[in-house]
């Protein structure tokens, strides 16, 4: 028997007072926009604290599951049976209806767990624990009651109409995209950037993001890639506006002029500056990077602080306390992990010197970048005036 309608909990913490409309009627927006892309038809409402998604047609029960799980806000999804309040007699009835469709094997340990929703129900909550209890042992004698580890867990919500659920399918947590202003993302070709992108877009923050790339340094399909892992991301943040800043002339640049130990420094401080532009026209109020402290020479305390310094809006770097096993659990979780690791080339790798700095102070940086002085305003200019827009 298949399930029509759906129970769609939310964490309630931080969605009190006049937050709590703005929360629930994203979430709302949110369900509805990824339920039109499935086939069926549903219908999304909200009610007292509770979001309902009943089916008006045929669906794949699968499809529509995986894509609820995967909607920030969600706390759990319940598949549920909602029928109406017809008398105390006829709950009975429903709920051992209930209980035959859903379980073909009656071998299994269960509590009954009633609320009231509303309390003008004649019946109170322990009693109706009690009596539905009761009918279902007299009617599935190889069922038994364990209220300390049931198998089964039977919800009974007393409302306006009457909910029955026992499967909670846990959703993705976070808040629903777009309820926290929006972020630019440094979107590499590898594993750390768009776990870090998943991470802030889970707070409820829209995601924009720029790739930068340096052809014929990296390649065509170096590009695809970032693109592919921008689409992965937008199956949970929404559609991402990705920017490509063609950064070649920048970054040979910086090769000529400057000392090689400082070149991924160097870069990293211009691609912080133009996400910070691109981030002022996109109406993003901070950078998202995928650092974490000491994975390679440009993520040193020394080094971060020093990229730190080359912009003004907040730097978000979700993963910074993560060691690499870690990241890597995320993406796999959430499906870039096979993308992120085809082996392309990224900007970055190109240019590395041997060794690199590791403990750059800004002053020398600063120095360093003077040498720039003659035409790094004009390239930059161009970088942004030719920047390359994609919806993912
Ligand atoms: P990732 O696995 O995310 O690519 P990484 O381990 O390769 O990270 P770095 O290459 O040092 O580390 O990059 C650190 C962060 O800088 C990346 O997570 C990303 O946010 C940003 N970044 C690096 N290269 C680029 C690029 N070509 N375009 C956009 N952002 C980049
Ligand atoms: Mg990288």
């Amino acid at each position: 028997m298949q399930y029509q309608s759906f129970l769609i909990k939310y964490a309630e913490i931080g969605v009190k007072g006049k937050n709590r409309f703005l929360f629930e009627d994203a979430l709302v927006a949110h369900i509805r926009h990824a339920l039109k892309r499935l086939d069926g038809d549903f219908i999304v409402s909200k009610e007292s604290g509770r979001i309902y998604a009943t089916a008006q047609s045929e669906f794949d029960f699968d499809e529509v599951v995986e894509s609820l799980s995967r909607i920030f806000g969600i706390a759990a999804i319940c598949p549920m049976v909602q029928v109406e309040d017809n008398g105390y007699e006829d709950l009975k009835q429903q709920v051992l209806t209930y209980v035959d469709q859903y379980y073909d094997d009656k071998h299994f340990t269960f509590k009954v767990y009633a609320r009231r929703g509303n309390k003008r129900y004649p019946v109170n909550s322990e009693q109706i624990n009690r009596d539905l209890g009761e009918v279902i042992l007299h009617t599935f004698p190889d069922t038994k009651v364990d209220v300390h580890k049931p198998d089964v867990m039977l919800y009974v919500e007393v409302r306006n109409k009457i909910n029955i659920y026992s499967k909670i399918i846990p959703g993705p947590g976070g808040m629903p995209v777009g309820t926290n202003g929006k972020a630019m993302l440094l979107l590499s070709g590898g594993i750390d950037s768009p776990v870090a992108g998943y991470m802030i877009a889970k707070r409820g923050v829209k995601i924009d993001a720029v790739y930068f790339h340096a052809p014929p340094y990296t390649s065509e399909r170096a590009k695809e890639k970032v693109i592919d892992l921008a689409k992965l991301v937008s199956r949970y943040s929404g559609p991402v506006h990705l920017h490509i800043v063609n950064f070649t002339d920048i970054q040979l640049y910086i090769y000529d002029k400057c000392p090689h130990e400082e070149l991924t420094i160097i870069m990293r401080r211009y691609m912080m500056r133009i996400a910070e532009h691109l981030a002022g026209e996109a109406g993003a109020q901070a950078l998202i990077t995928g650092e974490s402290i000491g994975q390679v020479a440009s993520q040193t305390m020394q080094s971060l602080a020093a990229t730190d310094a080359a912009c003004t809006i907040p730097v978000f770097r979700p993963v910074i306390g993560f060691d690499k096993q870690e990241i890597v659990d995320v993406s796999e979780k959430i499906g870039t992990y096979e993308t992120s690791v085809l082996p392309f080339e990224d900007c970055c790798t190109i240019f590395v010197a041997k060794h690199p700095v590791t403990k750059p102070s800004i002053k020398m940086i600063e120095r360093s970048e003077e040498k720039l002085e003659e035409k790094i305003d004009e390239l930059v200019e161009t970088a942004i005036r030719t920047v390359e827009k994609v919806w993912c």
